[in-house]
């Protein structure tokens, strides 16, 4: 039995598999027989340029149906498959190509054409239309037939986490790792052959890469392949779709349209939302213009996907929902016991969706393990009886303001919920009395009235303990936010340090 990754994505059947694996907008579509033969000249095109085993191949280009190929054409030759935000300046991509060393990077030809590729590095183009210097060398060129012998854990793909808190950390996520991940959300979200998936989201990151496009090609349905979101594109696509997997912006950027509406969503059988919390207010807008609970799960690069509301059952607004059968999960305090239901403290897992550990951080990674394995998500949350999860914030968050715990995330509930405030950000700065001080920054509702920081402060009063409230509201038109959508509260305390000086 193979392990490769590949063999589950492209089935041996693929060669003749006549299938649309994915539509894109000028109504081309490619079948799965064009990814096979498509990604097995990429194969033999990089492992002419020395591709093999355990090598990265480093890609920053931009999202087509060549650059799944690419990806394809890396797992079968059992090389290791580095994506790169495309947003990243060639400074910080020089980081990222010295830090990985790959054999092979493939780039756009306005950056290749920049770049000083690290010594050993060969450099091969893409461009957004799917030409490039890669696609040319594969003219010409039979597909690569052979798969690549590799171990469960082997490691497939190197991952940059979003950097929401620092610098991204590359995650080694392995061919096992995937296989988990892909067949047990495939199983618990029903994905079938039948699907079409409106596929909005970036491949270089864990969301759209593993989580959406591994689930589709699995199951052998379908996706419509956006080469980025917009409201438009999503909204024209959505009767003749059956999945849309999201994060929290791109459903405020879609109930900001007034044609969402319930008929189209028609053939639509399931909304899923992760990456980043989501709001009930989001939530409850949501399922007023289309009739659908979005489906909240939570998941992160290093373990792929941990927990997600159920299919058949209910959909709660501000809980992830259920640990995914086969992994064990625990809320444990800071000297790693597991804490009773209801009560707050560090997530950790341990099971087959667990990552390697960090590309060349040795120390990095054993300090996020526990000595059983367990592997600390850096996340806070709490455990219902029942086992649901809610995340309550991330512990790097964690407020402590005149000695008291503040999670943010309770204030910014309370905060979403009133009148006329879009999405908010609460954090802490330095506080000459109280150490740390609590600090909202708001942004304004679309097309919301003005906002008087004085009356949010007023009615968040009624609701929260006054050492969780904050200290000042900032009204801010947007918040700064990552390609993930997450907001980056890091750069939002450091701009801010200095409010209570
Ligand atoms: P970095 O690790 O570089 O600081 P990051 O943690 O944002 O960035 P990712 O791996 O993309 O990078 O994101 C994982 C994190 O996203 C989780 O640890 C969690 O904090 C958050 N997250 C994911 N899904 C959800 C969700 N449904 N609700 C709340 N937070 C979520
Ligand atoms: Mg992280």
């Amino acid at each position: 039995m193979t392990h490769n990754l590949y063999s589950l994505l492209l089935k041996p059947g693929a060669p003749s598999d006549a299938r649309v694996a994915l539509k894109i907008d000028t109504g081309r579509t490619w079948t799965y027989a064009d990814l096979w033969r498509t990604a097995g000249r990429m194969a033999h095109v990089l492992h002419e340029a020395g591709v093999g085993p355990g090598n990265r191949v480093a890609v920053q280009v931009a999202k087509s149906p060549e650059a799944v190929c690419l990806y394809l054409a890396v797992l079968q030759l059992g090389a290791v498959y580095l994506p790169l935000n495309t947003a990243y300046t060639l400074a910080e991509l020089r980081y990222f190509l010295d830090d990985a060393e790959p054999t092979v990077f493939v780039g756009q030809t306005l950056v290749v054409g920049d770049l000083v590729p690290p010594a050993g590095c060969r450099t091969f183009t893409l461009d957004p239309d799917g030409e490039g210097t890669v696609t040319a060398a594969c003219r010409g060129r039979p597909p690569w037939e052979r798969v690549a012998e590799v171990g469960p854990d082997d490691v497939a793909a190197i991952l940059y986490t979003s950097g929401t808190t620092g610098r991204p950390k590359g995650a080694m996520i392995s061919h096992g790792n995937l296989a988990f991940g892909t067949r047990t959300l495939n199983a618990l979200w029903g994905i079938s052959d039948a699907d079409v998936l409106l596929h909005a989201l970036p491949i270089f990151h864990a969301h759209g890469l593993f989580i959406a496009l591994n689930s589709m090609l699995y199951a052998g349905g379908s996706c419509v392949f956006l080469p980025k979101f917009t409201a438009d594109a999503v909204i024209e696509h959505l009767p003749h779709s059956t999945v849309f997997m999201g994060v929290p912006t791109l459903y405020t950027r879609l109930l900001a349209d007034p044609r969402l509406a319930r008929e189209r969503c028609g053939t639509m059988r399931l909304f899923t939302c992760g990456s980043a919390p989501l709001s009930r207010e989001i939530f409850e807008a949501f399922e007023a213009r289309t009739g659908h609970r979005i489906l909240e799960r939570y998941g992160m690069t290093e373990t792929t996907i941990i927990a997600s509301n159920p299919l058949d059952g209910e959909r709660l607004p501000g809980t992830v929902g259920y640990p995914l059968p086969g992994l064990e999960v625990r809320v444990v305090d800071a000297a790693g016991q597991p804490q009773p239901a209801g009560t707050v403290g560090g997530l950790e897992l341990r099971g087959p969706s667990v990552f390697k550990g960090y590309w060349r951080m040795p120390e990095k990674t054993a300090a996020e393990f526990r000595p059983d394995g367990f592997f600390m998500t850096g996340d806070l949350a709490r455990a219902a009886p029942d086992g649901r999860l809610t995340l309550v914030s991330r512990a790097k968050e964690l407020i402590i303001s005149g000695g008291y715990n503040v999670y943010p995330r309770e204030v910014e509930i309370v905060l979403n919920g009133i009148e006329g405030v879009g999405e908010t950000a609460v954090f802490g700065v330095p506080h000459p009395d109280f150490g740390e001080g609590v600090v909202a920054a708001v942004e304004r509702q679309p097309g919301g009235e003005p906002l008087d920081p004085a009356a949010i402060l007023a009615r968040a009063a009624r609701e929260l303990a006054g050492y969780k409230l904050p200290k000042a509201v900032i009204v801010q038109d947007a918040l700064p936010r990552n390609a993930m959508g997450k907001i980056l509260k890091n750069e939002l305390s450091a701009l801010h340090k200095d409010v209570f000086r």
